[in-house]
């Protein structure tokens, strides 16, 4: 690479190393796992004297920890927490290109471009301090986000606390303290069989879910317009799969829909449930069986801008104000285990996933830049 920048250098290196999630790439692939992500990572912190800790997750999948001590007492601690793991992408898309002021390569933007300013900045302060007085900085490298999160889940049951977790996403430079939750529904209505000449001799499932889809494409919707939240706007729904019956002979003895519910604030599975029971029953409808379709919860993420620790985070960057995004990330399970997270990192939430994936090299710099002053403002 032509550029002299560290954190251009390290972010080079890190989309260097494929680190798909193992969970959507192929298996036995050298293509996939974080673990030579935690490696270089671990290898540079080793060099600074910092403490390294790994933290088993999934098989042969490990959250990495670099901790560094304060000067004195530990009373407080801070997280500056991205996630290893990228989407699927060709080989090629692994080799880092330059050009007109883009980093191209897959994880640029989501998320090594807000490790390598995270790294980059926990680095020189690990390095030319000065180091806070009582706040330790804890440098966490997460697996799984794109998947199951099961690497945020683990810090939140097994710790440690932290005052506040900066998780690595493209923000843009913007503080979030705010995102959705969601939860996914499987709503099924059962009838009887019987052949389908004789129609009038069976209970048809499909018939009895036909209502229900109205009610939910039409009178829910209006519902959930009406509830916002100041950063969020409205909840929503969306009917994302639909299925039933057999075969044109035989009367249709179940029907199921899918729905992928995004919740603000407030909001979860069981409110959920009871709000459509309720109104299922004031319609007079057949009340469905419900189901949940995910293993884990993925509630709302909403942290007070006012800690003191988002505070700084905002002045580093020069802003007033918090924001909220539709994405789901590694801030609300985080938070979930008690520690309050916020989002922020440089590039465009648009990149992330894309087949050109790119991170903007002026924002990469201002995030370290901005990590850097936070740090520095550490008590
Ligand atoms: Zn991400």
């Amino acid at each position: 690479m032509p550029s002299k920048s560290p954190v251009i250098r390290l972010l080079s290196d890190l989309v260097s190393i494929p680190s798909i999630n193992p969970s959507l790439g192929p298996s036995n692939s050298n293509l996939t796992g974080e673990e030579g992500v935690a490696t270089l990572l671990a290898d540079q912190a080793g060099k600074l004297g910092i403490e390294i800790q790994r933290q088993a997750v999934l098989p042969g999948r490990k959250n990495i920890l670099l901790r560094l001590k304060p000067k004195g007492k530990i009373k407080s601690r801070i997280m500056l927490a991205p996630h290893m793991d990228v989407v699927p992408a060709e080989e090629n898309a692994f080799k880092p290109k330059i050009k007109n002021g883009k980093l191209y390569g897959r994880g640029a933007c989501d998320t090594k471009g807000s490790m390598a300013a995270f790294f980059q900045a926990f680095c020189d302060l690990a390095k030319n301090g000065p180091l806070p007085l009582s706040t330790e900085v804890i440098f966490v490298g997460l697996v799984d986000e794109e998947f199951g999160q099961a690497g945020s889940r683990k810090l939140a049951k097994s710790g440690p606390q932290a005052d506040l977790a900066i998780a690595g996403e493209p923000t843009e430079l913007k503080v979030v303290t705010a995102h959705k939750g969601n939860s996914w529904l499987q709503l099924q209505t059962t009838g009887v069989a019987a052949h389908g000449a004789t129609p009038e001799n069976g209970k048809n499932a499909i018939e009895a879910m036909t209502p229900i889809l109205k009610t939910l494409f039409h009178d829910y919707p209006k519902i959930l317009g009406k509830r916002t939240h100041p950063l969020l706007g409205s909840p929503t729904l969306n009917i994302g799969k639909i299925s039933g019956g057999n075969q044109p002979n035989i009367v249709a003895d179940q029907c199921t829909i899918d729905l992928d519910r995004r919740t603000i604030p407030g909001e979860n599975e069981d409110s959920i449930k009871k709000e459509l029971m309720a109104l299922f029953r004031q319609q007079k409808l057949p009340i469905p069986h419900f189901s949940s379709t995910r293993s884990v919860p993925c509630l709302p993420l909403d942290t007070d801008p006012n800690l003191p620790f988002v505070q700084t985070l905002l002045r580093a960057s020069k802003k007033r104000k918090t924001h909220g995004v539709s994405y789901f990330t590694d801030a609300s399970p985080i938070a979930m285990g008690g520690t309050p997270a916020v989002v922020f990192g440089p590039g465009n939430i648009a990149q992330a996933h894309a087949r050109d994936e790119f991170i903007d090299i002026l924002q990469l710099e201002k995030a370290y830049k901005i990590i850097g002053v936070f740090l520095k403002n550490m008590p």
